[in-house]
């Protein structure tokens, strides 16, 4: 059966209805009019976003009344939005994501009738859980040299521990078996390592789930080769942001993948696709990804028998491949948006035996304390600070000014390295410089106090001689180093 015990919610939950740019409000009328004649309990709340909202001079591309909108009703079908290229400075989209930390995106994997690709046959269900708020997406890039950048990769430990809990509990919600951890924890120890160690601590609370680790390059090789195998998969922002469009390739592309994103305030579902201004306002635009997304909405609400209904519907339709749009029809078949919705609707009290079996339930997400995360250790030291300057010198000629300035102060210099490989003392390698070094200072000894007089004498010497732009701290936790080596 793929059916829920859960009942429906008796009276219509409120939703945000933002229409979007492009062919938003043509892919939202569409779905909307196919939710009604299913009787879906939804009330729809129309709200702004995207570019007429850039136009209006809002900066963050959503308007008050849409934000309020969707922190009362907690939940919102999106169209696509545009992100402005010369006007505004951001995404709407991601202002929508950050203002109510919708952390967790969901992206399902699954072959669909009708839709051929090079995999079809092959039974591709799976989900990608993606982190959706930290990671080098928090924008915190800065330019060090005139000629080098650098973006800060943030990963905390509480982010992988909730991205992990919400794959299990995708997991469970949907009768899945498997969590895959994909990523990069061989060369990034601290930040992708982060997300593995979560999941390590995390999985065994889930004990009828199975749990692997995967590189997270591997997984993109498996995810082509082998993608029968995945169930749930959960990755760090980016790799999660690259992998999740690479399994929707192999199932139909971005025109067909719905998507969620989660948070403990407030959920937000939309299709994949951007707003396809070429095919705007001909009324020939693919609703499927917008309306699977609000299949994952009327599931989010309860509404599971619905949902259902639809899905089987769509399932119907596209397997007889009558009336469908012209980005999935045979060549030349192509019909208009009203005449595939049409079709739909006519196809509601229809069965398909290809909806995979499945058991939906609420996805079981943990609320987090609205409070400062804060996480002890039993023991910290200093033991050294790393000081990134600007030098166009070789590395030995940078050494000696910058022993020279260590000399009587409280730390030595121990190594110089560039992009991360050991340049001094010379280990004989061939690396490409670039003016954009890295320092590292031991401390001769324990500070006495917090060691900030010692760091600023150092700075200061260093200061005389070269262009710093950039310090961290080299500390030890809990008795383990918390850097990394070069
Ligand atoms: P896109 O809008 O997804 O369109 C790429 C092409 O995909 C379209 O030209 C069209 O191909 C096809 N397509 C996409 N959705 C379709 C649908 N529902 N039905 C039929 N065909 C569909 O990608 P883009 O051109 O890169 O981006 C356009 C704008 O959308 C940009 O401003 C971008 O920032 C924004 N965007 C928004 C979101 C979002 O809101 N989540 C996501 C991605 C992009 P043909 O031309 O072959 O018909």
């Amino acid at each position: 059966m793929n059916s829920s015990p859960l009942q429906a919610p008796r009276t219509k939950v409120k939703v945000t209805a933002i229409p979007g740019d492009g062919i938003g409000p043509e892919v939202m009328r569409a779905t909307q009019t196919v939710l009604a004649a299913a009787g879906a309990q939804v009330e729809w709340e129309d709200a702004l976003a995207g570019a007429e909202a850039f136009r209006r001079g809002i900066a963050a591309g959503a308007t008050r009344e849409t934000l309020d909108s969707i922190a009362r009703n907690g939940v919102a079908l999106k169209g696509p939005l545009e992100t402005p290229v010369g006007f505004g400075d951001k995404s709407a989209n991601v202002t929508l994501r950050k203002t109510f930390e919708m952390y967790g995106n969901i992206r399902p994997v699954r072959e669909l009738p009708g839709i051929r690709t090079p995999f079809s046959g092959r039974g591709i269900d799976f989900v990608v859980v993606r982190e959706n708020v930290e990671d080098v997406y928090a924008g915190i890039e800065h330019m060090q040299t005139p000629g080098v950048a650098q973006c800060l990769k943030i990963i905390t430990e509480v982010g992988c521990e909730r991205i992990v809990r919400l794959a299990a509990a995708v997991a469970e919600a949907e009768g899945r078996k498997k969590v895959t951890v994909a990523t990069k924890a061989n060369i990034m120890k601290l930040t992708e390592g982060m997300l593995k160690r979560a999941a390590e601590q995390v999985m065994p609370e889930f004990p009828h789930l199975q749990h692997e680790h995967m590189i997270v390059d591997n997984c993109a090789h498996q995810m082509v080769i082998r993608p029968e195998q995945f169930d749930v998969a959960v990755m760090t922002n980016m790799n999660g942001d690259i992998l999740s469009d690479l399994a929707a390739g192999l199932v139909g592309g971005l025109g067909v993948a719905p998507s969620a994103n989660l948070g403990d305030e407030a959920a937000m579902f939309e299709a994949v696709h951007g707003s396809a201004p070429q095919i705007a306002g001909k009324g020939v635009a693919n609703p499927t990804a917008l309306l699977l997304s609000s299949l994952m909405m009327l599931r989010h609400i309860g509404d599971f028998a619905t949902a259902r209904r639809i899905e089987h519907a769509l399932y119907v339709t596209l397997e007889e491949g009558k009336d469908l749009t012209g980005d999935i029809a045979r060549d030349g078949e192509g019909a208009p948006t009203a005449a595939y919705v049409d079709r739909i609707i006519a196809n509601l009290d229809r069965e398909s035996t290809l909806v995979p079996e499945r058991e939906y339930r609420p996805i079981g997400m943990k609320r987090w304390p609205q409070i400062t995360w804060y996480r002890a250790a039993s023991t910290r030291e200093l033991v050294g600070v790393d000081v990134f300057v600007e030098s166009e010198r070789d590395p030995r000629a940078i050494s000696i000014t910058l022993q020279a300035a260590a000399e009587h102060s409280a730390f030595d210099l121990t190594m110089i390295s560039s992009r991360g490989a050991q340049v001094w003392p010379d280990i004989g390698g061939h690396t490409f410089l670039v003016d954009h070094f890295r320092a590292r200072f031991m401390f001769k000894k324990a500070p006495n106090g917090n060691g900030v007089a010692e760091i600023t004498d150092l700075l200061q010497r260093i200061g005389r001689q070269h262009n710093w732009m950039h310090l961290e701290k080299l500390q030890r936790f809990d008795g383990a180093d918390a850097y990394s080596k070069a």
